[in-house]
């Protein structure tokens, strides 16, 4: 902040009058109603409840939301409404008025505004890391209700930006911090592309003040060389033009410092090598929206008649618009000194959107028909993502943070829709974003009309068709592959969803052990139990006990003791008193906490009388009748039946040794399921005849399906019903007569 020169009252006070009636020309300028009383209300208002207050600098409290006012209704093209918010959006905060009283004064719509961006005010970090989720969470749940709370948030931060030296010093590495993590994506995102690109410079100048001098002095001494280059380039093009009789504006597209930065960072390049990397702008004026189009191309080809053309870089935006609304046609030419350069030909409506964004549309919006922008269609994704509250907030925050950076693609649907998703993103993401129901049983996706995995990362202009089935389960690891938030969302929704009946068995499980033990259920006894098993929190504890993938017993309550003795802390006290109430401990020194009715001295005989099973088979290793296989009695005293080659059999025989059954299988008339995993050559009609060779001709059932296909070769992972091993070993055989199979195998 400059020095502040000691100003009268009378003279400040003009000040303050002379802030305000910019923010009010600028409006009156706009093509907004013209609603003026109410802005001076909610001024007069503002100055009111914030007489007296100074800001750091020494400065009038009241020019910040003067300020923030100006920077929503000029930069951001915001109107009435928004303007009033923004100039009393820090009263309810930092004054004794409620959002009540703002009711009364300036209705219901500027009263939620200020609530929005009054509950939004802590920052996106907090101390804690769920508390910034828990932010930005909130700060998201506004912005789709009303997504000016979300561009006045803005336009406050960009001020608090500009002006961080009246910050207190220990803010200031938060705000420059949370700027650059959050608020300059969203902002892109929004299309706010002005507005991104100071809130990145001002964070970068200041979280890295000699990098930022060093580029800027850079940019300046090549300021000569530049000009010379441009004029060269943009001569030839401009007397084109001319002739054509456009009317437009031309200029040279300098990089950002943080965008010049950031190149030579991840790109391990000098200044020197970044910098000739410029563009040129084209802005024409045309009062036709239906003539853009042609006059676009129209300048496009009168370039190309000059230059020579990049062949991969032209980008029609204004055919696909960006998912921000950006529209705008780029193309690379090769420029008189030997370097590529980048023309982005735009209207004068195009380039308010890319400017100032969603805001702008309003200007221009026509009829209510295009109010089904891809901006809603966004929002629409974040309340999606919230109706579906991810119980891990960290999680949460870093898909969202995930789809805020990505950069896009655009692939289509059979249909010829169009779909515009974050680079990276797979076939599942397709089936996700296109409904629930069929991401969870896509089984396999068509891209450019070949069968390609789950996992297959789209490309721009990738027509993609999904495959399902109705056997198709959905699987924890897809999450590793997929990139768009509302398709992890989905996924966790759906696992949660079948883990549930799991994971309350698992909740009985557990009470029980505590009650038959007389261990209190309390934090320091469940995060000591959470490390035994190596699980990271209680429901996946819950899930695995449910699941029969881990056993509560002695073993646990003497390890539990083991700790307490080597702990002088709270848990041991813990653990001494749950100790002292129970006799129940004495009955683990026998070995056995269960009951079994079984008797682990005789051989078992697995039976399946009319369908009910007198055991249950392990989930690790799914044994069939025919495998070699053992017994194992847990809490429930059922008998578990695990194969012997499991590796969670060994774990069982090294520490349950009493409870481990030998067993025999008798005849069973019941289907078993058996994954059976194939390899080939690739040739087209090897998997119908695959598939045809088991369902019809052999007549086994198919659960599911999943096929992998790189190159020549294609892996096929297969869940069959089959009554025995026999059977396994008779389809392995007729599968590999395939011509092209090279490998068929069961896995266990
Ligand atoms: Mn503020």
């Amino acid at each position: 902040m400059e020095k502040q020169t000691v100003m009268t009252p009378d003279e400040e006070d003009r000040m303050i009058e002379d802030a305000f009636m910019e923010v009010l020309n600028g409006y009156l300028s706009s093509n907004h109603r013209k609603k003026v009383e109410i802005i001076e209300r909610a001024y007069r208002f503002a100055k009111e409840a914030h007489k007296g207050i100074r800001r750091r600098s020494g400065e009038p409290y009241i020019l910040h939301p003067i300020a923030v006012a100006k920077i929503a209704s000029q930069e951001i093209g915001l109107g009435s409404t928004s303007i009033c918010a923004a100039l009393l959006h820090d009263v309810v905060e930092d004054t004794d008025y409620t959002v009540e009283d703002i009711r009364r004064h300036f209705g219901d719509k500027i009263a939620q505004l200020v609530d929005g961006l009054t509950k939004i005010s802590g920052g996106i970090f907090g101390d804690k890391a769920s508390l910034q989720a828990e932010n930005f969470r909130k700060l998201l749940l506004t912005m789709s209700e009303d997504i000016r709370v979300v561009l006045i948030k803005m336009a406050d931060r960009l001020h608090n930006m500009r002006t961080l030296g009246s910050m207190a010093p220990n803010k200031q590495y938060k705000i420059a911090g949370e700027t650059l993590y959050i608020y300059a994506p969203l902002a892109h995102r929004l299309g706010l592309f002005a507005i991104k690109t100071e809130l990145e410079d001002l964070s970068f100048k200041y979280e890295h003040p000699v990098a930022y001098r060093t580029i800027s002095g850079q940019i300046k001494e090549s300021e000569g060389r530049r000009a010379a280059v441009y004029s060269d380039f943009s001569a030839p093009i401009k007397k084109r033009l001319d002739d054509m009789g456009l009317v437009y504006e031309a200029k040279a597209r300098i990089k950002s410092v943080y965008s010049i930065w950031n190149k030579m960072e991840t790109k391990h390049v000098p200044f020197e090598e970044v910098y000739d990397l410029y563009a040129m702008r084209i802005v024409f004026e045309c009062d036709d929206p239906n003539r853009e189009k042609g006059i676009c191309w129209s300048i496009y080809s009168a370039i190309t008649d000059l230059y020579r053309l990049h062949p991969d870089r032209t980008r029609d935006w204004i055919s696909t618009p960006k998912a921000n609304g950006y529209q705008a046609l780029h193309l690379t030419v090769m420029g008189p000194d030997g370097n590529w350069i980048e023309v982005q030909i735009r209207s004068r409506r195009m380039d308010e959107i890319a400017e100032k964004g969603f805001a702008a549309h309003w200007k221009y919006k026509i009829g209510e028909g295009d109010e089904e922008s891809e901006l809603n269609v966004w929002l629409k994704t974040i309340k999606d993502i919230l109706d579906n509250p991810e119980p891990n907030a960290i999680d949460f925050l870093d898909t969202l943070k995930l789809n805020l950076f990505a950069s896009e693609i655009v692939v289509f649907t059979p249909t010829g829709e169009l779909l515009t998703l974050p680079a990276d993103a797979t076939v599942l993401d397709v089936a996700f974003g296109l409904h629930s129901e069929l991401g969870v049983h896509c089984i396999a996706g068509k891209v450019n009309h070949k069968l390609v995995p789950l996992s297959h990362r789209l490309k721009s202009g990738d027509q993609v068709e999904v495959l399902t089935s109705k056997s198709q389960v959905p699987q924890p690891e897809w999450e590793s592959f997929l990139v768009t938030a509302k398709a992890k969302t989905r996924l966790r929704a759906a696992l949660r969803k079948t883990r549930m009946p799991l994971i309350n068995r698992g909740k009985e499980i557990l009470a029980q052990w505590f009650a038959d033990n007389g261990i209190p259920d309390n934090n320091p006894v469940i995060t000591k139990i959470l490390g035994v098993y190596h699980v990271p929190n209680r429901d996946e504890l819950c899930y695995q006990l449910g699941a029969d993938e881990i056993v509560l017993g002695d073993f646990l309550v003497k390890t539990l003791k083991k700790i307490a003795e080597n702990n002088s802390g709270i848990f041991s006290k813990i653990f001494k008193r749950g100790k002292k109430n129970t006799p129940a401990t004495d009955a683990v020194k026998d070995g056995d906490t269960a009951v079994p009715a079984i008797n682990p001295k005789e051989v078992y005989i697995l039976k399946n009388e009319d369908g009910v099973a007198n055991y249950k088979l392990a989930e690790c290793c799914n044994p069939i009748p025919g495998d070699d296989v053992m017994g194992f009695i847990d809490d429930d005293g059922r008998l578990v039946v695990h194969a012997l080659n499991c590796p969670r059999a060994q774990v069982l025989k090294a520490g349950y040794g009493s409870r481990i059954v030998a067993t025999r299988w008798e005849a069973v008339s019941a289907k078993f399921s058996v994954h059976i995993h194939i390899e080939g050559i690739d040739r087209f009609g090897i998997l119908r005849e695959l598939i045809q060779m088991i369902s019809t001709h052999m007549a086994i059932d198919i659960r599911k399906l999943n096929i992998e296909a790189s190159a020549e070769v294609f892996a096929c992972d297969l869940w069959v019903r089959v009554a025995d091993v026999g059977i396994v070993s008779d389809l392995c055989e007729k599968v590999l007569t395939i011509n092209g199979v090279k490998q068929a195998t069961r896995i266990q």
